[in-house]
């Protein structure tokens, strides 16, 4: 599993760039997976969210409708900026003072600073002009006596836009934002409902793919359980994993004679069936806790 370079993806109402973190290899041998269709791996950091908040504008989008906007390779030019160049001349009587401020504005240590007011004048180094003349008038605050120079430097300057370069990571909604965009109806397809609904259903879960002792669906939040109804009836897809996970919903509800009918509907294809006759079995046992399915 090896991450792969970020791409930028726009926001679906303004178009603001967001960074999203791509794989560049991937493969499922050996990688836990859960009855519910959690797999413990690739680490959700290093998979875009389904739905995100954009950093400019502060709307929710779905992550897959993002237009990728195209990565240019990175350019650097060398370009010539202006600098001015701080010399300290004299510390003036607020000495200590003086000294504190090397330390907090360029990281000098005590003994350093010691040594830079022993020896003075000594440069200091070059800046912007703009930020020359904030730590100029800084010093100049505490008595001291700084001289300024102006020069040239040649530095190389990356070409991509700057607002590409340091766009924010995509934004990961929690427990909250979701059942908000939920009861707003941000969620128009039954399928992205569902899907959204799915989400919701993982956090619930996740304590229990850490190791957690299980919680019955009845003895946690309203919300949770609401979701998990919906999760367990809604026919957002004909497809075979889809019933299945609607079967596994049942059984985590306790609902054991309809998750084996809803796994009985009709055959899984393989290799659903072995997963099915997993979910099958702890039905038949009243067991509701989520598992891991065992490695093939
Ligand atoms: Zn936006």
């Amino acid at each position: 599993m090896m991450p792969g370079p970020d791409v930028i993806l726009a926001c679906t109402h303004c178009g603001a760039p967001h960074r999203a973190p791509t794989l560049a290899t991937f493969n499922t041998l050996g990688v836990s997976c859960w009855t519910d269709g959690w797999c413990d791996e690739p680490p959700s950091f290093m998979v875009p969210p389904l739905i995100s908040r954009c950093s400019a504008c502060r709307e929710f989008f779905w992550v897959r409708d993002a237009r990728r906007l195209v990565e240019k390779p990175i350019a650097v030019e060398e370009a010539v900026t202006q600098v001015t160049q701080i010399t300290l001349e004299h510390a003036g009587r607020q000495r200590t003072a003086v000294s504190h401020l090397l330390s907090r504005e360029l990281g000098k240590t005590a003994t350093k600073a010691k040594q830079v007011l022993d020896g003075l004048p000594v440069r200091l180094g070059a800046w912007s002009p703009e930020e020359a003349e904030k730590l100029a008038a800084r010093f100049e605050a505490l008595g001291a006596r700084v001289s300024r120079e102006s020069s040239t430097a040649r530095v190389m300057r990356s070409t991509r836009p700057l607002d590409w370069k340091e766009a924010p990571r995509l934004e990961r909604p929690n427990k909250a934002a979701l059942l908000l965009l939920l009861r707003k109806g941000f969620a128009q397809e039954p399928m992205r409902e569902w899907e959204l609904r799915q989400q919701l259903w993982w956090m619930s879960n996740a304590p229990h793919h850490e190791g957690a002792p299980w919680v019955s669906f009845r003895l946690r939040t309203r919300a949770a359980m609401d979701n998990m109804d919906v999760v367990a009836t809604l026919r957002a897809s004909d497809s075979d994993e889809h019933r299945l996970l609607r079967a596994e919903a049942q059984r985590e509800l306790e609902n054991f004679d309809e998750a084996l009918a809803v796994l009985d509907e009709a055959p899984f294809p393989a290799p659903l069936s072995r997963v099915a006759d997993f979910v099958r079995r702890l039905a038949r046992e009243h067991l509701a806790e989520v598992r891991k399915l065992p490695l093939s």
